[in-house]
């Protein structure tokens, strides 16, 4: 928060530092998520060195995530399928294991969606903030892990987070607010850890799916960001295979066959297009 990190010793308290003008030099900035050695006493401090991280986002800012929850909904505002798999598609990239959360249970069964997700393989959590629904189930999943939250706006993520941690006290908006323009005021990104050793970090930053944002991931790596195609990469009859038109596609029987989502392999499609225009040189790591 302006030029701040608020590193937590993990004894209770915060201490706000700033980060040592090298990070600058060498584009490394610390991130949500980082575990790092800070010196000084106190309440000030500086951030001297940035331990490997296993995974790490341009935007949201955020570092070593054991999972992404991915928050979408069968009612109003109904979750586009192609948002899920563009946002799963870069955890995908990381390796970074994603939940698939289906709220709003209470309104709409959400059935489609919980269908394709659990046939692609993901673990699907259908759960309503309202009722609570599937909330402990997905509590379950998550626990003792370091989770971040995204979701089209609207979808319930804060009224979510605040049945996952009832002292989070997170604005909850009407739709049609949030929906409205004006609404996309940029937020810090927080970690909170919660007492049962789960930390959740809210990020606003996927929640706006905006295309601009897109980590950028080169075609030739997009298939193995699908974790269902897995099965059969490698088992088409041309090596360099984009898995879109080609003969002897092992990826595209499986598609005939009923074996993968329609809706995944048109996301894959379609991604692959936006990857073909990225060069090389766009490729930048945080
Ligand atoms: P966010 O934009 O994803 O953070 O969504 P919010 O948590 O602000 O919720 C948006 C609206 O949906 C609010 O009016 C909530 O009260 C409502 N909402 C959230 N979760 C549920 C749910 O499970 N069931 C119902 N019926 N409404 C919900
Ligand atoms: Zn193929």
């Amino acid at each position: 928060l302006s030029g701040f990190y608020y590193v937590d010793s993990g004894n209770g308290t915060l201490t706000q530092c700033r980060a040592r003008g090298r990070f600058r030099k060498e584009r490394m900035s610390p991130l949500v998520g980082d575990w790092v050695r800070f010196s000084g006493s106190g309440a000030q401090g500086m951030v001297e060195e940035i331990e490997p991280r296993r995974n790490s986002f341009i935007r949201p800012a955020v570092s070593n995530l054991d999972a992404l929850v991915v928050l979408a909904s069968g009612a109003n505002p109904v979750t586009d399928p192609f948002l899920i798999d563009r946002v799963a598609a870069i955890a995908g990239n990381q390796n970074v294991p994603v939940v698939l959360c289906v709220n709003k249970t209470d309104l709409e069964s959400g059935e489609s969606l919980t269908h394709i997700y659990r046939h692609a393989g993901f673990p699907v959590f259908p759960t309503s903030a309202a009722s609570g629904e599937g909330v402990d189930a997905l509590h379950e999943a998550v626990r003792g892990k370091t989770v971040a939250f995204t979701g089209n706006s609207g979808v319930g993520k804060s009224s979510l987070l605040n049945c996952l941690a009832p002292g989070l006290g997170l604005a909850v908006g009407e739709v049609s607010e949030k929906l409205g323009r004006g609404r996309h005021t940029t937020r810090h990104v927080e970690l909170f850890p919660l007492a049962d050793g789960t930390c959740v970090i809210d990020t606003p930053g996927f929640s706006s799916f905006d295309t601009e944002q897109m980590e950028l991931i080169l075609k030739e790596n997009l298939q193995y960001a699908f974790p269902d195609f897995a099965p059969y990469l490698g088992r088409c009859r041309y090596h360099d295979c984009a898995h879109l038109s080609e003969p002897g596609c092992a990826v595209l029987e499986a598609l005939a066959a009923g074996e993968l989502e329609p809706t995944r392999h048109a996301s894959y499609a379609r991604l692959y297009e936006a990857a073909k225009e990225i060069r090389l040189w766009e490729h930048k790591q945080p």
